[in-house]
C-alpha cells in the first residue's frame, strides 16, 4: 500500500496529499466508517464536511479544474449523495477497496481555501472539513476575455499554490488549479516556511509577555523575503498573520505545493529553568534522540488541541511506518538539512548541547518533503527572550536559516 520512492520527481507529481497525516492513517482505517457528506454554501466559501467514525484526512487529487476527488480510508454508511449547493454542482459517492471514493463536480473552477480535521463537537463524529472558494484567476480571465478557455477534460492539473503576498492579510495559501502548459519552464524549488502557532494557540510566553507565536512569524517573513530577493525560490508562509493552523493543515499546504522543504519555526519555554537557552533542530523519528526532543515533541504536538483539533493518531500506530520514513531519502535530506541549519544558527546564536535532535513531531511527518523544525530559543531565558524580541537578532536568526537553506538547495 505504501510506496516509498527513493527519488520523488514532482514535475510529475499530479496528486496533492492533503495531509502526511492521510497517509500514515490509512493502516488504521479499515473498520473506519464514512457517516456523512455535507455540503454548505455560504457568501465567501462552499463547504464540505466529511463526518466518519475516526479522525481522518482525506486524499484530495484534481483531475481536472472543476473536479475535485476525496479518497478516504472508510466504508460509506448507506446511500450517502448529498444536493449540490454552492460552488458544488454534485457529489456521487462510491465504495472502494480503500474506504469511499467521493467526485465532486464543480460549478466552475475553484480552488481549496482551507482544509482541516475537527474534533467531535456535540455529535459523536469526527469531521473533516474542505473549504472551497472561486478561483480569482478564473474570474479575471472570464472579464479579460467573454469566451472562457477551455482545457483539456482529462489532463491531471498540477495543484499549485501561490505565495500569499507580504501585504495580503488574512490570506491563507491556497490550492489553485493552473491553466495547464505545453511545455512547462523548470519550476524553480518550492520552500515552505511554517511559522509555528498562531491565532488561539500562542505557543510559548516568555515571562516579559513575548508570544511564541509572533517571534516565528517575525523570523518567517524575513526569511521569506530574503529567500524571494535572492530569487528562483518560490516560497510559501503557512500563515502571514495571526491564524491558527492545525498541524495536518500546515502539512497540507506542504503537500499540496510539492514543497522542496519544509521549515517549521518555533521558540520554547521552560519556566523551572530559566537558565536553560539556546537554539536547536529537530528532525522526525519514532524514538526521541533524548528526553527534551520528546518533552518538546509533546508540546509541539499539543498545539491541535489548543485549537479543538484532533488530526493524528496514537505514536503506536505510526511507529512502523515512521521508522520506514527516517529509510528513505527524504529523512536523509532532513538530517542533511538539520545539519546546515544548526552549523549556520551557531554564527548567530548559542545552541543547545548536540543541536541537531530527532523526535515525533506530527508536522515533520511528511513522506516526500525534507523536514526541519527549528527551536530559536527559549523564552524562560531572560537573554534568549530579549534577543527573540529584538529587530536584529530575528534578522540574523533568518538570515542564518537563509543561508543553510540556500546551500542545502545549491547542492543539487
Ligand atoms: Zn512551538
Amino acid at each position: 500500500m505504501f510506496r516509498w520512492t527513493a527519488d520523488r520527481c514532482r514535475r510529475f507529481a499530479t496528486r496533492a496529499f492533503v495531509a502526511g497525516a492521510a497517509l500514515v492513517l490509512a493502516g488504521a482505517a479499515a473498520a473506519a466508517s464514512l457517516e456523512a457528506v455535507r455540503v454548505g454554501a455560504h457568501p465567501d466559501r462552499t463547504r464540505l464536511v466529511l463526518d466518519t467514525s475516526i479522525s481522518l484526512a482525506p486524499e484530495i487529487t484534481r483531475p481536472a479544474p472543476t473536479t475535485l476527488i476525496l479518497e478516504v480510508a472508510a466504508a460509506p454508511r448507506g446511500d450517502l449523495a448529498p444536493a449540490g449547493e454552492g460552488l458544488v454542482e454534485r457529489l456521487a459517492v462510491t465504495a472502494t477497496a480503500r474506504g469511499s471514493r467521493l467526485e465532486v463536480r464543480l460549478t466552475e473552477p475553484a480552488r481549496l481555501k482551507g482544509a482541516f480535521a475537527l474534533a467531535p463537537g456535540d455529535g459523536r463524529w469526527h469531521r473533516y472539513v474542505v473549504d472551497l472558494e472561486p478561483d480569482p484567476a478564473t474570474d479575471a480571465a472570464r472579464e479579460a476575455a467573454p469566451t472562457p478557455r477551455s482545457s483539456p477534460p482529462d489532463r491531471p492539473l498540477r495543484a499549485r499554490v501561490s505565495a500569499p503576498a507580504e501585504t495580503s492579510p488574512r490570506r491563507r495559501p491556497a490550492l489553485a488549479t493552473a491553466v495547464p502548459r505545453r511545455r512547462p519552464p523548470p519550476a524553480p524549488p518550492v520552500v515552505v516556511v511554517d511559522p509555528g502557532h498562531g491565532g488561539r494557540d500562542p505557543g510559548a510566553i516568555g515571562p516579559s509577555g513575548l508570544q511564541e507565536k509572533a517571534v516565528t512569524l517575525a523570523v518567517a517573513r524575513r526569511l521569506a523575503a530574503r529567500l524571494r530577493a535572492a530569487g528562483d525560490v518560490e516560497v510559501v508562509l503557512t500563515r502571514d498573520d495571526d491564524t491558527g493552523l492545525a498541524l495536518a493543515e500546515r502539512l497540507a499546504i506542504a503537500a499540496v505545493n510539492e514543497a522542496d522543504l519544509f521549515v517549521s519555526l518555533h521558540a520554547d519555554s521552560l519556566p523551572r529553568h530559566p537558565d536553560v537557552r539556546g537554539a536547536s533542530v529537530y528532525t522526525l523519528s519514532a524514538e526521541a534522540s533524548d528526553p527534551e526532543a520528546a518533552r518538546k515533541a509533546r508540546k509541539e504536538n499539543a498545539a491541535d488541541a489548543r485549537l479543538d483539533v484532533i488530526a493524528t493518531a496514537p505514536d503506536e500506530t505510526v511507529r512502523t511506518i515512521l521508522t520506514s520514513l527516517m529509510r528513505t531519502s527524504t529523512g536523509r535530506r532532513s538530517t542533511t538539512l538539520a545539519q546546515g541549519v544548526a552549523g549556520d544558527l551557531s554564527t548567530v546564536t548559542p545552541l543547545l548541547p548536540r543541536p541537531h535532535r530527532s523526535a515525533n513531531f506530527v508536522v515533520l511527518r511528511s513522506l516526500q518533503t525534507p523536514s526541519v523544525l527549528v527551536e530559536l530559543g527559549y523564552l524562560s531565558n531572560p537573554a534568549d527572550e530579549a534577543a527573540l524580541a529584538e529587530a536584529a537578532h530575528r534578522d540574523a536568526l533568518a538570515a542564518a536559516i537563509f543561508r543553510a537553506v540556500t546551500a542545502y538547495l545549491n547542492r543539487g
